[in-house]
């Protein structure tokens, strides 16, 4: 077993960091404020091949695997959690191009998603529950050569900001009758609805789609039809949550840098706090927090990039870390005092990202099904 990373990959957090520090900060006082991604950014993003981590090379990407998207993630994260957010959905929608499209689709789909031409868009979540998948009511009606789509999608990451959407919806009865389409912005009845105003992670965009009798050529459904659960279930296994557990390993980098930094500098009783040890326990649990989610988000990333079944790794990695990233995050306001509730400090920022990190990609309840069911048939 090797924990060493690979010369590339050192040299991809070493670059990672500088485009991360030099690119973002500028950016974040507007992105808290409107709750916008900054899409200028997405262009320089897609020059430096990080669009296309995960996308092959014959379609635009770089692909660099899956341990590199978690590295691009995580010092993303370390910066601005938005802006790793934005980007993991963006790869779920490459993801699910990439393993379900067509010759055609690829070629057409992948290229501008890889060049930062437009973001990726990957809508399963319909007003009815998030976590009942196969409870999905937008509906997707074949009629002549055309699908016509009715309803509505919500809390979708980069819904104003993409020009084609992979949507799930309806084609018949159950679980098994959802499918999978490439819809376009311009195609009459779609449109992006109400956008969200969140508490945290404010600088990715979060809001509605909707459809109205809208026409979707058959050539734009992905895969076939009756495979939109699969569809939906392993982009989320495999893209979904280990993307979100980077966006928390990215926070609690953060917040481990933001705590020892204040023990050092604030001084009580004519000394460092960093000398009590109330607070060295509060530090030794964050940096454990930090510590256990990259050994498990890594791990995941290990597991894809060798074609090696993740389900449980990727409910488990996804749910520790968005936890972790939450508690660590209000462990390092209460060593600020009262300053980690004033917003000139960043770690009220960080917890606020955190906890928007729980439901996104998934609950941390139903990732814990996952855990139970693959715990309790290992002694059977
Ligand atoms: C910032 C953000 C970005 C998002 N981006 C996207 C996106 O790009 N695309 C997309 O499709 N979706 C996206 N989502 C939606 C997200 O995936 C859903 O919100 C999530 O799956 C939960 O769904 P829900 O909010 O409808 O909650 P519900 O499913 O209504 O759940 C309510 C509560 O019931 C619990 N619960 C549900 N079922 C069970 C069960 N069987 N056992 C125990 N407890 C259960 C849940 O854990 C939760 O606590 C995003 C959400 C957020 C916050």
């Amino acid at each position: 077993m090797d924990f060493k990373l690979s010369e590339r990959e050192e040299l991809l957090r070493k670059s990672m960091r500088e485009f991360a520090e030099k690119e973002i900060p500028p950016r974040m006082e507007a992105m808290e404020e409107t709750g916008e991604f900054p899409v200028e950014l997405l262009k320089k993003m897609g020059d430096v091949g990080i669009l296309g981590v995960i996308t092959p090379q014959e379609y635009g990407g770089t692909g660099m695997g899956n341990l590199a998207r978690i590295i691009i993630l995580e010092e993303m994260g370390r910066v601005c959690p938005a802006i790793p957010m934005a980007l993991q959905v963006h790869h779920m929608a490459t993801y699910a191009l990439t393993k379900f499209g067509n010759e055609e689709q690829k070629k057409k789909y992948l290229p501008p998603l890889a060049k930062g031409e437009t973001m990726g868009v990957m809508a399963v979540t319909d007003p009815s529950g998030g976590s009942d998948v196969a409870g999905i009511k937008t509906s997707a009606k074949l009629e002549g050569d055309v699908y016509i789509l009715n309803g509505r999608k919500c809390f979708i990451t980069n819904s104003h900001f993409s020009d084609f959407w992979v949507v799930v919806a309806r084609t018949g009865e159950g679980g098994r009758g959802l499918s999978a389409f490439i819809v376009e912005k311009n195609f009459p009845g779609a449109k992006p609805g109400r956008k969200e105003n969140k508490v945290g992670l404010r600088g990715a965009n979060t809001g509605e789609l909707v459809f109205q009798n809208c026409p979707v050529p058959k050539a734009n459904l992905l895969g076939h039809e009756g495979e939109g659960m699969n569809i939906a279930i392993q982009d989320i296994v495999e893209a979904g949550r280990p993307g979100m557990a980077s966006v928390a390993l990215g926070i609690l980098n953060a917040v481990l840098e933001q705590a020892v930094k204040f023990a050092n500098e604030r001084s009580l009783y004519g000394k460092p706090i960093n000398t009590l040890q109330a607070i060295q326990w509060h530090i030794a649990d964050i940096y454990a927090d930090l510590e256990i989610s990259r050994l498990l988000v890594y791990r995941v990333g290990w597991m894809r990039d060798n074609n090696i079944r993740c389900d449980t790794e990727s409910a488990l990695a996804k749910q520790f870390a968005c936890e972790a990233a939450a508690r660590s995050a209000r462990k390092a306001i209460e060593i600020h005092g009262s300053y980690g509730v004033m917003k000139e400090y960043p770690v009220q920022r960080l917890l606020r990202d955190a906890l928007v990190t729980i439901p996104a990609g998934g609950t941390g309840e139903i990732a814990k099904l996952v855990m139970a069911r693959h715990a309790l048939n290992m002694f059977k």
